[in-house]
């Protein structure tokens, strides 16, 4: 697997020599997969690789009770990784990305990154190993004279634009060779539809490194940006009237015990084997539940929306780009279903989970996936899409809260603890939503009446 690296302590005490490490940061996300770390020095690496730093849990979003609030740090020696842009003769930083644990040295459940564990277990005990390739969209705006971001994009471009026209070229080039230091595999770099919007991929692999990959993506992404003086957002809908930021999850499942990509059978007409069609199935009955953990924010459903090419109706294709799933084209090992809604400001760790979750549920049940939808689905009308039965992914993030509460799946995956603090945190943002006078409100209203 293309991961950032499989290092034992050995190897990792000869980089920190050779590269003069001095700072070590430990790494963990919060409940909304927001980065955090704690910075410690060298010297402390044996107590690091110990588990021994503890932090308080009461301070992280979704974490612990005031009255539990003691939670240590076990870091995952396979995220070992000095920071390029630290790098300076005689000196250097590296950081890990830590698992949560309770002082008794069980996994903490409120660890997102503890969810995904869980998910890649149960996933192994079927024989299955999780394997994701996401694809995460940003944008460039330009900052003002102190630094904020403004509502200017970085450039006009369009579409795999080259230069002239794309001012993020130079940008898009240092996050590649930044990326490239730290381990990853990148395999493509292109300026996006929308103005002032790129995208970087990365090779797939295991879920758990992927989802690793994912927040370490998303940190580079905005330093370098930073370094460039601009600002960069994973927001799904910066800007209204353009396409949105989309984090295109390509997902599939590997049988452990023949060696062998378990979505792939040459013998079926689209290639695909029974456990794929299942996993299908298992995304399509699922999908209302879980949209509002793909699709975390108010502003998620501004994404979804016809013209953009962002999914609305729930259908799965073997091509179709307006669907919510769609086959790429490519079959043997490389076979995999791309589900297409989730996007970027979602929690790796938590959508990762939810998704693959989905999935094998459909391959426990034994589901039927519905035939594939091979027309446009945009341009169909209301009346066609009834008759087909082609439903609609939630259009707001209430309704999907409401339809995450009430499915079976974000409780079966993310365990009580986390299930219930992010129903409370959707809640809460929810209604500042609801009792905010937005700008639109303003425009509409102040004058007309
Ligand atoms: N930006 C689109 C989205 O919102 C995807 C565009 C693409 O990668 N083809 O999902
Ligand atoms: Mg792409
Ligand atoms: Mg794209
Ligand atoms: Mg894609």
């Amino acid at each position: 697997f293309a991961g950032l690296g499989t290092k034992g302590l050995p190897a990792i005490k000869e980089e920190m020599v050779a590269k003069s490490v001095e700072l070590l940061h430990l790494q963990f996300v919060d409940l909304e997969g927001i980065l955090k770390h704690v910075t410690v020095t060298a010297e402390q690496l044996d107590d690091v690789v110990d588990g021994k730093i503890m932090f308080d849990g009461s301070s992280i979003k979704g974490f612990s009770p005031i009255n539990k609030s003691d939670l240590y740090l076990k870091p995952d020696l396979n995220s070992f990784t000095v920071l390029p842009w630290t790098e300076e003769e005689g000196y250097s930083e590296a950081r890990f990305i830590c698992s949560v644990k309770n002082p008794d040295g069980t996994d903490f459940e409120g660890d997102p990154r503890n969810v995904l564990k869980r998910t890649v277990e149960r996933a192994e005990e079927k024989g299955y190993a999780i394997n994701v390739g996401p694809e995460l969209e940003f944008f460039l705006f330009e900052t003002d004279e102190t630094g904020r971001p403004t509502e200017q994009t970085q450039d006009f471009a369009g579409y795999f634009e080259p230069s002239p026209h794309d001012n993020g070229e130079k940008v898009r080039l240092e996050i590649y060779k930044t990326l490239k230091k730290m381990g990853f595999t990148i395999e493509a770099s292109h300026h996006e539809v929308a103005r002032g919007q790129h995208e970087i991929n990365f090779k797939y692999a295991d879920v758990l490194t992927t989802a690793d990959n994912a927040i370490t993506y998303k940190w580079v992404v905005k330093t370098v940006a930073k370094k460039f003086g601009l600002h960069a957002t994973f927001m799904p809908k910066p800007i209204a009237g353009e396409n949105g930021n989309g984090m295109h999850t390509n997902i599939s499942l590997f049988d452990i015990k023949k060696g062998e990509n378990a979505f792939f059978d040459e013998k079926d007409e689209n290639e695909l084997s029974e456990t794929a069609y299942q996993f299908i199935a298992g995304l399509l009955t699922n999908v209302k539940s879980f949209a509002a953990v793909t699709n975390p924010l108010v502003n998620s459903y501004k994404r979804l929306v016809p013209g953009y090419e962002a999914p609305c109706y729930i259908a799965w294709s073997s091509s179709n780009r307006s669907a919510l799933i769609r086959i790429p084209a490519m079959r043997g090992p490389g076979t995999r279903v791309e589900i297409r809604c989730p996007d970027p400001s979602a929690n790796p760790y938590l959508a990762f989970a939810i998704v693959a979750s989905a999935g094998l549920d459909g391959v426990e049940k034994e589901l039927k996936a519905p035939d594939a939808f091979d027309e446009d689905i945009f341009s169909m009308t209301a009346e066609e899409l009834f008759l087909k039965e082609i439903d609609n992914l939630p259009t707001s993030l209430e309704f999907a809260v409401m339809e995450f509460e009430k499915g079976e799946i974000g409780r079966k995956t993310f365990g009580e603890h986390v299930f219930s603090e992010y129903v409370g945190a959707k809640k809460e943002e929810l209604d500042s939503f609801r009792t905010t006078v937005h700008g639109w409100e303003m425009e509409e209203y102040h004058t007309k009446f």
